[in-house]
């Protein structure tokens, strides 16, 4: 690789992290956006992307804790901040697993008192 690739690809590269680090931060604050697809996004009934909002799958909209989760990960985004929310996120996924990553169980807990619905392990 040229000198001169190498510093257009760092240029780009810083160019795109600017970018998203400015979307993550102007989404941070306030309610979630949502938006609704057909299908499961990324195989799960809904899920929260810092920065971005709650995807939810239609098929699963009248699910009683479905929203209440996705929104308690948006809170929990917006009290720990995108990066480190989706830095412990991948990191205690890695470590615990889905169900008992932390983020889960606190999400789960947090719908749990909103609905009254608890979701068991399946
Ligand atoms: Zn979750």
């Amino acid at each position: 690789m040229s000198k001169r690739t190498a510093a257009l690809l760092g240029l780009l590269t810083s160019i795109l992290l600017a970018v998203v680090t400015y979307l993550l931060r102007r989404r941070q604050y306030g309610p979630a956006p949502v938006y609704v697809v057909d299908g499961k996004p990324f195989g799960f009934r809904g899920v929260m992307l810092p920065g971005v909002g709650i995807i939810l799958s239609r098929q699963h909209l009248l699910d009683p804790d479905l929203m209440a989760h996705e929104q308690a990960h948006w809170m929990q985004a917006q009290r720990d901040g995108p990066f480190t929310f989706a830095r412990r996120y991948v990191w205690w996924g890695l470590r615990y697993g889905y169900w008992d990553n932390p983020y889960e169980v606190e999400a789960r807990r947090i719908a749990y008192e909103k609905t009254g619905y608890l979701l068991e392990k399946s």
